[in-house]
C-alpha cells in the first residue's frame, strides 16, 4: 500500500476520522473537497462524496485514479436489515450489490445488468483483518452482504423485499458502487458500517438521533483497521 483513500459520504461520517491524521492539505476538485494527509509515514486522501451512487463513484474513482490512491476503506452508517444488527452495530460487507437496479422487464435478476454481476465482492484479506480486530478488542462486527440503492429506506415492505432478494444484512446508498469502482480498478476495498437505524416507519428518527454516535463507532473500528495495516 503506497496511498490509502478514506471515504465515507457524508460530513458527519469523516469528522471523526479526519482528528486523527496530520499534515492536511484541503484540495478542491471535481465540486468536491479531498484531505490529504499524513499517518505517520503513510500518505492518506480522505473525503466525503455526499449522498448516493452518483457521487460515491465520482469520489472513489477520483481517488484511485486521480490522486493514485491503491487502497480504499470506507466508514459509515447503514440501516439494519439482519435482526441480530442493534443500533450502534458493526457490519463489514462480504458481497454488495444494487438494490434499485432493475431491468427485470427483459428476464434480468434485480441488480444485473449485462456485463455486470449481482453481487460485487469486497477484498477477502482487508474483511478478514476487520474480523481479526473485532475479535483481539472483544468488538462485536458481522460480515455480511450489504444493498445499496439511492433511496433512504423507511419502509417494511422495501426493507423486506432488499431482505428476500438479496439476502441483504443491511442497506445503505454508497457501497455497492464504491465497490464495484474498486472491482474494476483492481482496488482492494473495506464496507465498513455501523448501523444508525433499522429501515423501519422510524428509521428518519432513528438515524437523526444516532448518526453521530454511529458514524463516530464506525470510524473508531477503522482507526483499529488501519494501525493494523499500515
Ligand atoms: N439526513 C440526511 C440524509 C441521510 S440519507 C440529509 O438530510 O442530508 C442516509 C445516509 O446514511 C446515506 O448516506 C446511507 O448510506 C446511510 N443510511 C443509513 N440508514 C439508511 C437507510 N435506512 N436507508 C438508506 N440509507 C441509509
Amino acid at each position: 500500500m503506497t496511498k490509502l483513500a478514506i471515504m465515507g459520504a457524508m460530513e458527519e461520517e469523516i469528522t471523526p476520522l479526519l482528528a486523527n491524521f496530520t499534515d492536511i492539505n484541503k484540495i478542491d476538485y471535481a465540486n468536491n473537497t479531498y484531505y490529504e494527509c499524513k499517518l505517520g509515514d503513510l500518505n492518506v486522501v480522505i473525503a466525503y462524496s455526499k449522498i448516493g451512487k452518483v457521487f460515491s463513484t465520482l469520489t472513489a474513482s477520483t481517488m484511485i485514479q486521480k490522486f493514485g490512491c491503491d487502497t480504499l476503506l470506507f466508514s459509515g452508517v447503514a440501516g439494519g436489515v439482519n435482526p441480530t444488527l442493534k443500533i450502534g452495530d458493526l457490519i463489514v460487507a462480504n458481497q454488495l450489490s444494487q438494490h434499485d437496479l432493475d431491468i427485470t422487464a427483459f428476464g434480468h435478476p434485480h441488480g444485473f445488468v449485462p456485463g455486470g454481476s449481482v453481487y460485487v465482492n469486497t477484498n477477502e484479506r482487508l474483511k478478514n483483518i476487520a474480523l481479526e480486530v473485532a475479535e483481539e478488542n472483544n468488538i462485536k462486527i458481522i460480515e455480511g452482504i450489504i444493498a445499496t440503492g439511492d433511496q433512504f429506506v423507511a419502509d417494511e415492505a422495501r426493507k423486506s423485499f432488499i431482505e428476500t432478494t438479496f439476502n441483504a444484512d443491511a442497506l445503505e446508498m454508497e457501497g455497492a458502487s464504491v465497490a464495484v469502482v474498486c472491482d474494476a480498478l483492481n482496488v482492494p476495498c473495506l464496507i465498513l458500517r455501523a448501523i444508525s437505524d433499522t429501515a423501519d416507519m422510524d428509521a428518519g428518527f432513528s438515524f437523526e438521533e444516532f448518526l453521530v454516535t454511529s458514524a463516530q463507532n464506525s470510524a473508531n473500528f477503522l482507526m483499529k483497521v488501519i494501525d493494523k495495516i499500515k
